[in-house]
């Protein structure tokens, strides 16, 4: 994506999603089981633009469920809700998640007419045996079918995966990564598995069958994915579900990898790598680290871990446009 976007996000949860994902509890991890009204989605958006800088691009995002698995009258109506916003230019585009296996070129016209933008497709993994055993009823070849189609129509592609799910190793996960590249998605999320109430995964975690990764493998695998995204141009967009209130208090939380700071934990074993990769190009542990403006915290490490663990390495803050730095 060349802009950074502000986004508006509407929340969708399981709206008509026929599938049952092993690990999905939608009405848990979106922290909001009923579907918003029209009106509440026009009261979300002007309550957003009051308060996103006017200089900013905007997009109205429909997250959470699987937007295309709705009939088209249905899809319109949230479609059309935006209309106004994009005819005044208030808004620039619509974007959206859905399932890979609910694209098709009719869908895709209607979608490409209401301006949408951007869709982000559920890949999850990019094997089949995974995606078999994670009951996602789709395949590998529906993800690169889709995600051809969407790109020949114009719009730009996002292609989510997660990490640990059945079967799952860090070796496929970076094989998924790769496709991702590969089927040509400007953007990413990386999602680990946690094990919620009420899935056929609790099902198989209390009964021993699935174990979930621990924090320190979810970060580890996942700083070498963003390393991996970074390298070949894909923006991460998310590293790690949104800590909703639910999954904070634990309450439907099994088990898994959840974190309330998860992405600053990648980020800074992403530095210390750098840090590490420094010190030996060195061959010495007083160092300089330059560290792009708005990267220090991710630079110093959460709770300073970075810090701690080089206590002879100096922090300097440089300007974004003076050092390019590869982390
Ligand atoms: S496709 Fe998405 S909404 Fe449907 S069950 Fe799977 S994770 Fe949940």
């Amino acid at each position: 994506m060349s802009a950074a976007y502000r986004v508006i996000p509407v929340f969708l949860p399981m709206l008509a999603c026929p599938h049952r994902c092993v690990y999905c509890n939608q009405y848990v991890i979106s922290g909001q089981p009923k579907l918003p009204s029209i009106e509440e989605v026009i009261a979300l958006v002007n309550r957003y633009l009051k308060t996103i800088p006017t200089d900013c691009h905007k997009r109205v995002a429909f997250f959470g469920g699987s937007f295309t698995c709705l009939p088209e009258q249905v899809q319109n109506r949230y479609l059309d809700a935006v209309q106004p916003y994009l005819e005044g230019g208030s808004v620039e585009g619509i974007q959206l998640s859905t399932r890979p296996d609910y694209i098709d070129e009719k869908i895709l016209q209607n979608l490409k007419r209401k301006g949408v933008s951007l869709i982000e497709l559920g890949a999850q993994s990019l094997d089949d045996d995974i995606l078999r055993r994670s009951g996602r009823g789709h395949t590998v070849a529906d993800v690169e079918n889709a995600s051809k189609l969407i790109r020949q129509h114009g719009i730009d592609l996002g292609l989510q995966m997660m990490i640990g799910l059945p079967g799952d190793t860090k070796g496929m996960s970076l094989h998924t990564a790769g496709q991702i590249v590969a089927f040509g998605a400007s953007c990413t999320r990386i999602y680990p598995t946690l094990v919620v109430d009420g899935t056929a995964l609790a099902d198989d975690y209390r009964n021993g069958k699935y174990i979930p990764l621990s924090l320190e493998e979810a970060v580890d695998w996942c700083k070498d994915l963003y390393r991996y995204f970074q390298t070949a141009g894909v923006t991460v967009l998310r590293v790690g579900l949104h800590p909703t209130k639910d999954l904070r208090e634990g309450e439907h939380l099994l088990a898994g990898p959840f974190h309330v700071s998860f992405k600053e934990l990648v980020l800074t074993a992403l530095w210390r790598d750098r840090i590490v990769e420094q010190i030996a190009r060195e061959g010495r542990e007083d160092i300089t680290i330059t560290v792009p403006s708005g990267e220090m915290n991710y630079a110093v490490g959460y709770g300073s871990a970075n810090r701690k663990a080089f206590p002879k390495a100096v922090f300097v803050k440089t300007c974004r446009r003076c050092v390019s730095i590869n982390i």
